[in-house]
């Protein structure tokens, strides 16, 4: 069995450290805060973490991660029933336009549990430290690698104290070091691929005071939509709380109102979809507004045609990242955590060999869903700046199946319907959606009698209006 460090502590470095010490492994996580971690869901909600600063914007637990902890980390998966998430089942939350669909056995994959990002690190991060084998140390940094020839031996922390492993897995996130890390210690580095996202996100929680959801629940874990200049959705969070997200492009400064709380309320009450859910009585906010922005697709591979750096393993956000709106992240960190894990069961001497199949299996999990965020981003991003810069937005060429077009149609289609419910879920590649021949046939005929209805949303003049508060009535 291995000693492996893992730098970072957050939620896929906690789960890896899961993974591995539930195969034997001797783990330390290595984590740079030094704050007191919660000790109880509501603590675990006012937690700060600056180094992980998306630990405060709405989370959804795509069923691929959801289905890996029910399936591998069942104490996870029942810990976090027990903390208070919800769970749901995306088909029993079919467009009402499709009437009643027929269920399949696989349809029972479609599974989500509800949660707070800081529930569901919460309950993670207990149940992982209760694992024997695993140890965490807080308040370090991790600033370089030990090597020894294209061989990563160890860490050296900020203090300048080394520590030997037998594997080091770099889990600290999207402002990953290790470019800089791997080159001061002579080993290759990484391709760096990225593009923006071209999307600032403004959050809010609140606590639900009505009995019963005060709105339609049309994405089954939770509301909401995409419209031509900006996105609204509504996430269903533990503990009848639940956490509203607004979209817009980076560059729309008129929508930068959406900082203060007032704006951000009425910009929700101009959404119809959403208006219910902030109207008096039905909820209270427990939180002010976070925004977050400069997010990237992102990719970082090892540049091929150079030798590969053995026992150093990306995970997580340092590997790959994509745009939030579609929530994969944690889901493709957890699969990476239980594939690593797998991997070092197979090959468990640190080689060249080892180092391929990481590669090899990291880079045919985490490619096609970069290539997917970037052509889905690229799309709407085209069509949001076509809007607020008052043109006429460019049209996908007929024949080609986008994003856009997959969900409107999937109104209308009960076969297009699951399958973007199963690649939103992840549990069949992009590639089943937008390269499939059946599909591109079922949403040309559904497109061909012209766009279906769209879900109600705010004009781009009702949600200036809103945000700059110049409003005849809300
Ligand atoms: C706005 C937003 C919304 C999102 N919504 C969703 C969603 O709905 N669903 C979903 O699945 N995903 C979502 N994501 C993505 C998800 O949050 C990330 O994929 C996830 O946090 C990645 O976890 P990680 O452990 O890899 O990195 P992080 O959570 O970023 O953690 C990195 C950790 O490493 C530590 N660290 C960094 N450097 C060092 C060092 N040198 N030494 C020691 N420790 C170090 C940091 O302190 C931090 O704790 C969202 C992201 C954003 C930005």
């Amino acid at each position: 069995m291995s000693n492996v460090i893992i730098v970072g502590g957050s939620v896929v470095g906690l789960g890896a450290a899961l993974a591995l010490a539930d195969h034997g492994h001797q783990v330390r996580i290595i984590e740079r805060s030094a704050d007191q971690p919660p000790s109880t869901v509501e603590e675990a909600a006012s937690w700060r973490r600056p180094t992980a600063p998306q630990f405060l914007q709405s989370h959804a637990f795509a069923s691929l991660g959801c289905n890996l902890l029910r399936d591998r980390a069942r104490d996870v998966y029942d810990g976090l029933r027990a903390a208070g998430a919800g769970e749901v089942n995306l088909a029993d939350y079919s467009p009402p336009t499709l009437g009643d669909i027929t269920r399949r056995p696989e349809d029972d994959d479609l599974r989500m549990v509800l949660s707070r990002r800081s529930t569901f690190e919460h309950v993670l991060r207990e149940r992982t430290l209760a694992r024997p084998g695993v140890s965490v140390t807080t308040g370090e940094t991790v600033r370089g690698l030990v090597a020894s020839g294209n061989r990563v031996t160890g860490v050296r922390l900020t203090n300048g104290t080394a520590i030997d492993a037998d594997i080091v897995v770099d889990a600290t996130g999207r402002r990953t070091a290790a470019q800089t890390w791997l080159a001061e210690a002579g080993l290759p580095g990484r391709d760096v691929t990225s593009e923006s996202c071209k999307i600032v996100y403004y959050t809010r929680y609140y606590r639900q005071l009505s009995e019963r959801p005060p709105g339609p629940l049309n994405r089954g874990f939770g509301a909401g939509g995409l419209w031509d200049h900006y996105t609204a959705v509504l996430f269903l969070g533990d503990n009848r709380t639940f956490s509203i997200s607004l979209g817009v492009l980076p560059e729309d400064t008129a929508m930068k109102g959406l900082r203060e709380e007032e704006a951000f309320t009425r910009a929700v009450r101009a959404t119809p979809l959403l208006a219910g859910w902030v109207a008096p009585g039905n909820s209270e906010p427990i939180s002010p507004v976070y925004a977050m922005g400069s997010l990237d697709n992102s990719l970082r591979l090892p540049v091929d045609g150079r030798p590969l750096v053995q026992g150093f393993y990306p995970i997580g956000d340092s590997l790959c990242t994509t745009n939030p709106s579609y929530g994969r992240g944690v889901s493709l960190g957890l699969t990476q955590a239980f594939m690593l894990a797998d991997l070092l069961a197979e090959h468990p001497v640190v080689d060249e060999v080892q180092a391929r199949e990481f590669t090899a299996r990291s880079t045919q999990m985490v490619r096609p869903w970069y290539e997917e965020a970037v052509a889905n981003d690229r799309g709407r991003a085209a069509l949001w700046e076509a809007t607020v810069q008052g043109r006429q937005p460019q049209r996908p060429p007929a024949g080609v199946v986008t994003f856009g077009t997959a969900v409107a149609a999937a109104s209308q289609d009960e076969e297009v319907w699951r399958r973007v419910a199963n690649v939103m879920m992840m549990l069949k590649p992009p590639s089943a959606l937008y390269a499939d021949d059946e599909i591109r046939a079922r949403v040309g005929k559904v497109l061909s009698g012209g766009p279906p209805p769209q879900l109600p949303g705010a004009s781009r003049a009702d949600l200036l209006a809103a945000v700059s508060g110049d409003l005849v009535a809300q």
